[in-house]
């Protein structure tokens, strides 16, 4: 536990030392991270966010994952921005099924001017159901992230995705600078960072530790951190690529879970996209490495999630709560 201090997360750390953290033994790995969720979060807890796709698709990005993108043809049908009152009544019911964050994601390159009243509506009317609220809406401008604050947002995601050496195999029509941008922008607006990446997406090892390095290294640390699983998808070139070579090796997502437990202590590490697919087994590995944040709500953008039956019998199983509740064996999770 040299390079760790419960006490003060750091921010000095090298690429070299958080590629050293996940090529330690893996059992010395888990025990590590599991030590420092201990010393940040009850390991009993798990927080549930319920994550709507407010406009699908037709995205001008050609993020080579996202079956989102309008550069590839994957059969996704693209939809407008939707009314404030339909996300409104969503989030009612995702609260109603336990959940504590509400985020809202729209497939844009940027935020634009014209949209912002909506936003605003919908934001204010999540914010008034007393839930948390997130949004991912591409690039903003400093004085848009102001008026989402104002408008009572508390999360912006946006993702680094990936490291910034395999980042040109990912997206070229974003650069890397220009997420770290809206990041900071986020940041000086007075509101929360959600931020993690992918992996699974062919890259290497030193890929994923340069990815947790640049989020470990930032002014502020992420105060939500999602590792989201490539959910391979035919018509993507990096869905396509996976599909013909294959999907990241579990253990080895686990020691990402790990790694940015202990890089992030006090990040909600969130099990994102790919869950659907994990057995019950992996996630609980995954929550003992210190994951403590899950998407509920049986659908993840475009992608799957278990249902709220599967997650309510893990977390009994499991003798996991979500967040927020103080009874032991929850009989709901989550609202479909
Ligand atoms: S990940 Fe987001 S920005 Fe990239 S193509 Fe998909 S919707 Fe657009």
């Amino acid at each position: 536990m040299s390079q760790i201090n419960l006490a003060h997360p750091r921010h000095d750390w090298t690429l070299d030392q958080v590629e050293a953290l996940f090529d330690l033994p893996f059992m010395e790995l888990v025990f590590q991270a599991a030590t420092v969720h201990r010393a940040w979060f009850d390991p009993s807890e798990v927080q549930l966010s319920q994550l709507l796709s407010v406009k699908t698709g037709g995205c001008a990005e050609n993020c080579g994952y996202c079956s989102q993108s309008a550069h590839f043809k994957t059969g996704l049908k693209a939809e407008k921005l939707m009314d404030a009152e339909v996300v409104i009544a969503k989030a009612r019911e995702a609260r109603d099924g336990g959940a504590q964050r509400f985020c809202m994601g729209a497939a844009w390159r940027e935020l634009k001017d014209r949209d912002l009243p909506r936003l605003a509506a919908m934001i204010g009317g999540v914010k008034a159901l007393g839930l948390e609220t997130c949004a991912t809406l591409g690039m903003l401008t400093p004085d848009q992230a102001r008026q989402l604050k104002d408008a009572g947002l508390d999360y912006y995601n946006h993702n680094l995705d990936t490291g910034p050496e395999y980042y040109g195999d990912v997206v070229s029509t974003r650069t890397y600078q220009e997420r770290l941008d809206t990041l900071a922008y986020v940041r000086d607006a007075g509101m929360s960072t959600c931020c993690g990446g992918i992996v699974g997406m062919g890259e290497q090892r030193r890929d994923r530790a340069s990815l947790l390095h640049q989020l470990a290294t930032l002014p502020a640390h992420p105060d939500s951190l999602p590792i989201n699983g490539l959910v391979p998808v035919s018509g993507t070139p990096l869905g396509d690529k996976v599909l013909k070579e294959g999907q990241i090796d579990s253990i080895e997502f686990v020691r990402t879970i790990a790694v940015a437990r202990i890089v992030c202590p006090k990040a909600m590490v969130r099990l994102s996209a790919g869950r659907d697919e994990m057995s019950r087994e992996l996630q609980a590995l995954c929550f003992l490495a210190g994951a403590n944040s899950i998407f509920v709500g049986g659908k993840l953008l475009t992608t799957p999630l278990p249902g709220q039956d599967e997650d309510s019998a893990l977390f009994q199983d499991l003798d996991l709560r979500p967040m927020g509740v103080k009874t032991a064996a929850p009989e709901t999770v989550a609202a479909e």
